[in-house]
């Protein structure tokens, strides 16, 4: 099966050129940066599997190089050795000839996409003084390592993430006054419970803050997103903590008025149970 992208066959034999110099990671970055277009290039897939230190993980691309493109012997050979298994004897001799026709018929791609030497020479498109041969998968913006994003289908530059989040944070206007409404009422009985349970120190107090703390984030976490519809918004679990915290401090502020700060060990209990629940209901409302 012939590679007909001349952008991929261009990728792959820059691929394979780094990774024939030992820059593994590089390499594999290549290799997973054409893999996320081209999913079905058998040899880049070997490629990969070359690059990688997990036998597993190895295993796993020489196989898919395989299940592409069973008469290629180098994954063939590959996944044999790996696995402790005989080689088959079509594939025991090493067969190179196939890759030297290659490199002739490219004439007019090369203007188009950047020579091999010349790919280190992109900059970063967020910092112009960092080269990279990277590109995101998704647009195809060049990026430096400190701003690629690995995702599963290859690496991504910050933009293209924050749009995809965008689509997933499906909040509405309203849902940002109702949710802290709803946040605010519930938190406010649970954090009167709390300062009137909660403020005398002992094993028993704490045990309470660390058990309740968890149930009660949930549980706030749980009705509020029934209330707006179980959507998403990216700054819905800080508002939903603010609402919690706020719900409890009211009736501490009391406290620290009367008594001043002889009080603060009445403190230690709420404390840790916000500290509990906040982050269960951080972590729910996510
Ligand atoms: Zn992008
Ligand atoms: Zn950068």
């Amino acid at each position: 099966m012939e590679i007909q992208d001349p952008r991929i066959r261009s990728l792959l034999r820059q691929a394979n050129k780094v990774a024939d110099a030992g820059k593994k990671a590089a390499a594999e970055q290549l290799y997973r940066q054409l893999l996320a277009e081209a999913p079905d290039v058998a040899e880049a897939w070997y490629g990969l599997g070359r690059m990688l230190n997990e036998p597993a993980e190895q295993a796993n691309a020489y196989t898919k190089s395989v299940s592409l493109k069973p008469d290629y012997a180098p994954a063939v050979r590959a996944l044999a050795e790996l696995r402790g298994e005989p080689v088959p004897a079509w594939a025991i001799e090493p067969e190179e000839p196939e890759e030297e026709p290659e490199p002739e018929p490219e004439p007019e791609v090369e203007t188009a996409v950047p020579p091999d030497d010349q790919a280190y020479e992109l900059a970063c498109y967020r910092h112009s003084n960092r080269s990279t041969s990277l590109r995101c998968y998704n647009c195809g913006k060049p990026i430096c390592s400190s701003c690629a994003i690995k995702t599963p289908v290859g690496y991504s530059c910050p933009d293209c993430i924050r749009e995809k989040e965008d689509v997933f944070f499906n909040i509405k206007p309203l849902d940002y006054l109702v949710a802290p409404a709803i946040g605010l009422v519930l938190s406010l009985v649970i954090g009167y419970l709390v300062v009137r349970f909660m403020t005398g120190l002992g094993w028993l107090t704490i045990i309470g803050a660390i058990f309740g703390g968890g149930l009660a984030g949930r549980f706030v976490g749980q009705l509020t997103k029934g209330a707006i519809g179980r959507r998403r918004g990216r700054y819905l679990p800080h508002v939903m903590v603010v609402m919690l915290v706020l719900g409890t401090a009211v009736w501490l502020l009391p406290i620290l008025i009367f008594n001043g700060f002889a009080s603060l060990f009445a403190f230690i209990g709420p404390g840790i149970f916000l500290f509990v629940a906040g982050g269960a209901l951080f972590s729910y409302m996510k």
